[in-house]
């Protein structure tokens, strides 16, 4: 209820903030944490910049390292409900590599993410609503690194680059793509760990591969209602973004470069297209990124969006904090 209010006053775009908790290595270096909770639950978040200083924010929710996986998808499921109701939605985690985006959106076998539970919740409900409506429902899996789309489900390397086109009714797909029908939660995760073991092949340091290109889960829902024979289809976007952390001086040349540009690029280009919704702006700049025009079919018009906001505690990264929180701010 409290969520259908919060809906109702604004926009289709949602900011939940997420802390991690401070790492071992964090405690035992002594340093300390600059983040303050205590009005977490009405959406504020103190960040204390130095001295007495005190930064403010405020978001549509807060979660502090104390929020499990279920409480961060409580708040979340009511946009996977609206994907069966018929409207595109897109979730993203922005923030700083280490602040857990992964942990959020895949998260682990133990402590399943929001791709998973969105899984799991769409097939409950198509479930409960088999007498009237049937689902069918398909998953695609695919990175974009340095602008270019790679298909984490293909098991043959793709004969021809892809590219993103745009079907006669509008929708935005890419041709050539593997889209896997999942049946049942049971598939699902193993789809998504092909997905995700995919990313390494290739390159030489999987983590550092994983920051720097932005992971994208496509889920497809097709519904054709019982009663009228109405068929209907919605597009569920689910992005791990690569890391918004600027590049250290020392690597600033070759292919580090390249891809620093292409991330800012992209970062931006989504910063852009956000906040010309919010501001409704007449022109939205979909096309200045391989990842705005991806979401192009789940980012405004009436389709729903929200974003992760993922920040570290610890005083060192207090620059990056400042900048993730800044830019989340921008397109609330
Ligand atoms: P990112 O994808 O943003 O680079 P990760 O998701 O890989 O960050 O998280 C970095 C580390 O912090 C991982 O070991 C992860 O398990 C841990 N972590 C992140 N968020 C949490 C959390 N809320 N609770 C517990 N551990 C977390
Ligand atoms: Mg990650």
């Amino acid at each position: 209820e409290l969520y259908n209010q919060i809906q109702e006053n604004k926009g289709n775009i949602r900011v939940f903030c997420r802390c991690r908790p401070l790492k071992k290595e964090e405690i035992s270096a002594g340093g300390g944490t600059v983040v303050d909770f205590e009005a977490a639950k009405d959406g504020d978040l103190g960040i204390l910049t130095g001295g007495s200083m005190k930064k403010n924010f405020k978001f549509d929710r807060v979660y502090s390292p104390k929020n499990n996986q279920a409480d961060v998808f409580a708040d979340a499921s009511p946009l996977v409900t609206s994907v069966l109701d018929g409207y595109n939605v897109c979730i993203f985690a922005y923030g700083q590599t280490g602040t857990g985006k992964t942990f959020t959106m895949e998260g682990t076998e133990e402590n399943r993410g929001v791709n998973y539970r969105t899984l799991e919740l769409l097939f409950q409900i198509a479930k409960e609503r088999s007498e009237t409506f049937t689902y069918s429902i398909s998953v695609s899996v695919l990175e974009v690194y340095n602008e270019q789309i790679r298909d984490l489900l293909a098991t043959s390397p793709a004969s021809k680059r892809l590219e993103i086109k745009q079907s006669a009714e509008g929708f935005h797909h890419v041709p050539g793509l593997v889209e896997a029908r999942v049946d049942n939660v049971k598939e699902v995760w193993s789809v998504l760990q092909a997905g995700s073991n995919a990313r390494a092949v290739g390159s030489n340091n999987v983590n550092e591969h994983s920051s720097r290109s932005h992971c994208m889960l496509c889920i497809m829902v097709r519904a054709k209602n019982l009663m009228n024979g109405e068929c209907t289809k919605s597009k569920l976007w689910l992005v791990d973004l690569a890391g918004s952390e600027r590049l250290a001086k020392t690597d600033a040349q070759g292919e580090r470069l390249k891809e620093a540009q292409n991330i800012n690029k992209s970062l931006s280009a989504l910063g852009d297209v956000i906040y010309a919704l919010a501001t409704k702006s007449s022109h939205i700049p979909y096309r200045n990124s391989k990842l705005t025009h991806l979401l192009q079919d789940s980012l405004g018009g009436d389709s729903k969006t929200l974003m992760f906001v993922q920040i570290s505690p610890s005083e060192q990264d207090l620059s990056e904090t400042l900048s993730s929180l800044n830019f989340a701010t921008r397109v609330r």
